[in-house]
């Protein structure tokens, strides 16, 4: 409901207008009244002068210069003017100043790029497409309230978007106020994503959780109903069994560690550790599952001590997951290689790179930059099989973050997997 600018005048306080013309009245009061003191005009005459006078003051005539700026039109003080355009300038978020008919007052560089259509003095509702925005506006003009609406932009990609209207009152040369309205956007896709993630690492953890579980549950009523007496039977459902609530309870564990890992994501690892007896005890405790799946690993350490500032929990989780998953799906290759090498990273620090080589088959191209998302897995089937969980990756990810490391994945088909990970080498304790 658009209100013309030319009403807005009309209507805006007495007090204002009565102050602009207050000199005016006064000087024409004072010279009539002289004019009549010294008889050179009626009363009657003055008294009629003095009303055209007053109407002509008082009375909203728009003999205004065209090219006036709207905020001399509107009484704006110039330097609060300049004060408003600069916080609106300043506003980190899209934003725009309108007066209360919807009138573009000032907009910020970031409103200009989402709504290029925005002029100044022109009205927003014709230079804005989505009719939430439309209705919300109307509204705030009609009610002077403030008024929310969320949306989804198309253009140029989807984004969520969240607008506000709030009336401010803006300070007019003569004391009164300017009732405008300042709208502001906030993306709000960042949120929906992690909110869309938190939704699907659900759906999926139960999926995960409900398939052993209905495993288990089949087994038991198969074994209170026909496998009652069958004790061949019944061993093998025992071990089934067996295997489904040790993937469970892994699951559990997985979920856990990840959930223990985010929570402390932003805080740094201080403790300064030796990583070279690290990964030597995950290699060690590896290899009986090597033997299974005659395999050798291979270790390539330095005979000195190296270290970083980290959690010596967390990163033999990270060896662990690392070399387990080098002989579980690469144990074909018949050799794992764990070598440690002092490097130099790109902005120029000295670095810890622990790297867990395969021979076995490889990994596409295109699954390399989803292997470290939740419950991803190359063939769900196959890490099924070899009791994965389809979080180890991304937990090796959160925990070499959290070290404030990068994890390299290099792979090719029929040419094994490297997984390197690469901690920030810490200054050697003045006492080694
Ligand atoms: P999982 O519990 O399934 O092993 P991970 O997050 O550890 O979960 O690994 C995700 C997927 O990445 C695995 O399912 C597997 O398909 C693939 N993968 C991981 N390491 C290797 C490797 N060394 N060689 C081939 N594929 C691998």
């Amino acid at each position: 409901m658009a209100i013309d600018d030319s009403t807005s005048f009309f209507f805006s306080p007495w007090p204002d207008r009565l102050r602009h013309s207050a000199i005016i009245l006064l000087t024409a009061g004072l010279s009539l009244a002289l004019l009549v003191i010294f008889g050179e005009l009626p009363p009657l005459l003055a008294v009629a002068a003095f009303a055209c006078i007053a109407a002509a003051a008082l009375v909203p005539w728009r003999l205004h210069d065209a090219s006036a700026s709207r905020e001399d039109v509107r009484g704006v003080n110039p330097v609060e003017s300049a004060a408003v355009a600069a916080v609106v300038d300043g506003m980190p978020d899209p934003a725009v100043l309108l007066d209360r008919a919807g009138r573009v007052i000032h907009l910020n560089a970031a409103a200009a790029q989402l709504a290029p259509a925005l002029r100044k003095n022109e009205l927003a509702q014709f230079a804005l497409r989505s009719p939430e925005i439309i209705t919300a506006l109307r509204e705030a003009i009609a009610t002077t309230e403030v008024r929310r609406a969320t949306y989804l932009d198309h253009v140029p990609v989807d984004r969520w978007m969240e607008l506000v209207i709030i009336p401010v009152p803006v300070p007019t040369l003569f004391g009164g106020a300017d009732k405008c309205m300042l709208m502001t956007f906030h993306d709000l896709t960042p949120l929906r994503r992690v909110e869309e993630m938190r939704a699907d690492f659900v759906a999926n953890a139960s999926h995960e959780l409900r398939t052993p579980l209905a495993a288990l549950s089949g087994f038991i009523d198969t074994l209170q109903g026909p496998a009652r007496d069958d004790p061949k039977a019944r061993d093998r459902f025992l071990g089934i069994m067996h295997i489904q609530a040790t993937r469970m309870a892994r699951l559990i564990d997985d979920l856990l560690s990840l959930s223990r890992v985010e929570l402390s994501a932003h805080v740094r690892p201080d403790t300064l550790v030796d990583i070279v007896p690290i990964i030597r005890q995950v290699a060690d405790g590896l290899e009986p599952l090597a033997r299974e799946r005659q395999a050798e690993i291979e270790i390539d350490l330095p005979d000195m001590s190296v270290w970083i500032a980290g959690d010596r929990e967390e990163l033999l989780r990270v060896f662990e997951n690392l070399v387990e998953n080098a002989l579980k799906y690469g144990a074909s290759g018949g050799k794992v290689i764990v070598s440690l090498t002092l490097a130099t990273s790109g902005e120029g620090q000295p670095e810890v790179r622990v790297m867990v080589r395969d021979f076995g088959p490889g990994i596409a191209p295109e699954h390399l930059p989803r292997l470290t998302e939740r419950f991803y897995r190359v063939d769900v089937g196959d890490s099924r099989a070899q009791g994965g969980t389809g979080l180890g990756l991304s937990l090796v990810k959160h925990i070499v973050n959290r070290h404030r490391g990068r994890l390299l994945i290099e792979s090719a088909l029929k040419n094994g997997a490297t997984f390197t990970a690469c901690f920030p080498q810490a200054r050697l304790p003045s006492s080694t």
